[in-house]
């Protein structure tokens, strides 16, 4: 599921030329580096494009590496960025003070190729593992979609966005229909893999790449449409409603082809700078609602 990783980034700050070449030697088959000689060519890499890590020398010709990692941990966009100080300063003193100031390792001089790349591995290690497990946390582990935790922080977002750029959102309720009968007729193993189906045809009928669709519940989903009106979002909810309909899934232990329909509740709002999401919601499970009670298989807006 999580995709193919590009190589990681690390910035290389450190004056002596020699050991920017040596470090350069150890590492640039794994990750892509960017070296700095000072502080201020540091400061103007950063600021075009953030590393995954940061080797820094504590003695520089401009600034001291300690000052350097004072500051990156008090600029937001550095903050989270693990520092690895590589000095000659070996006494236990300046050790224990980079650590004191947030360093993650302290490799001394004259350092040991091996050495370097392995500290370095595993801080990398680190650090990817846990962007995957953040990426994982908010996807739902059946569809491999977003999950309810994912909508409602991007609900929220696009809401606010949508309240400063004064422009228009809606919102669609998805919810499978007599999902319990088909469930009972096919067993549950059969109803995760309609599911998974329903869930690849929804985001096929999307086309923006704003567009978003959730796992809201067990069988219900949303898809919030940014900069989408009310027409529009009738136009993706037929399309998704119909393409559904004419969905043929094949039953797991015999040769029948099954079929589901789904019901959409539309809800189209110009939020201002106030707005609670719960509005958007509720409305569209209100209109979820009336296309149940209307006979399901039904797209409902209010209007
Ligand atoms: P309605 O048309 O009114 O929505 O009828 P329904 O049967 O879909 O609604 P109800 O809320 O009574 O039942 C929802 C069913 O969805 C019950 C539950 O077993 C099933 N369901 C929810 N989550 C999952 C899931 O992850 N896997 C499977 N296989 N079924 C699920
Ligand atoms: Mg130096
Ligand atoms: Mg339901
Ligand atoms: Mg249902």
């Amino acid at each position: 599921m999580l995709r193919k990783r590009i190589k990681n980034k690390i910035l290389i700050i450190e004056d002596s030329l020699l050991n920017q070449k040596m470090l350069e030697d150890i590492l640039k088959d794994t990750y892509s580096l960017k070296k700095a000689a000072n502080a201020e060519e540091a400061f103007r890499i950063l600021d075009k494009s953030l590393p995954d890590l940061i080797l820094l020398d504590i003695v520089l010709p401009d600034a001291n590496g300690f000052d350097l990692l004072q500051s990156f941990s008090k600029n937001k966009s550095t903050a989270n960025i693990p520092v690895i100080i590589i000095s000659g300063l070996t006494d236990e003193e300046n050790e224990e003070k980079g650590f004191l100031l947030g360093a993650v390792d302290y490799i001394k001089k004259p350092f040991k190729n091996a050495i370097v790349k392995a500290r370095v591995a595993t801080q990398i290690q680190i650090i990817n593992n846990m962007r995957d497990m953040e990426k994982m946390s908010f996807i739902d582990s059946l569809t491999e979609i977003f999950n309810r935790r994912a909508f409602d922080i991007k609900l929220q977002y696009e809401l606010g966005r949508a309240a400063r750029e004064k422009s228009v959102l809606s919102l669609l309720m998805i919810d499978v229909d007599s999902f319990k009968s088909y469930n009972d007729k096919y067993g549950h193993i059969q109803g995760d893999m309609m599911l998974q189906a329903i869930a690849i045809k929804i985001k096929s009928q999307l086309k923006r790449s704003t567009d978003v669709v959730c796992r809201y519940g067990g069988e219900e989903f949303a898809v919030i449409l940014p900069m989408v009106d009310v027409d529009g979002a009738i136009t993706v909810a037929e399309n998704v409603r119909c393409s559904i309909s004419q969905m043929k899934v094949p039953a797991l232990f015999s040769d029948a082809a099954t079929s589901i329909t789904i019901s959409i509740g539309i809800a189209t709002q110009s939020p201002t700078e106030d707005f609670d999401a719960q509005d958007i919601i509720k409305e569209a499970d209100n209109m979820l609602y009336k296309a149940k009670k209307a006979g399901r298989n039904i797209v409902k807006w209010l209007n």
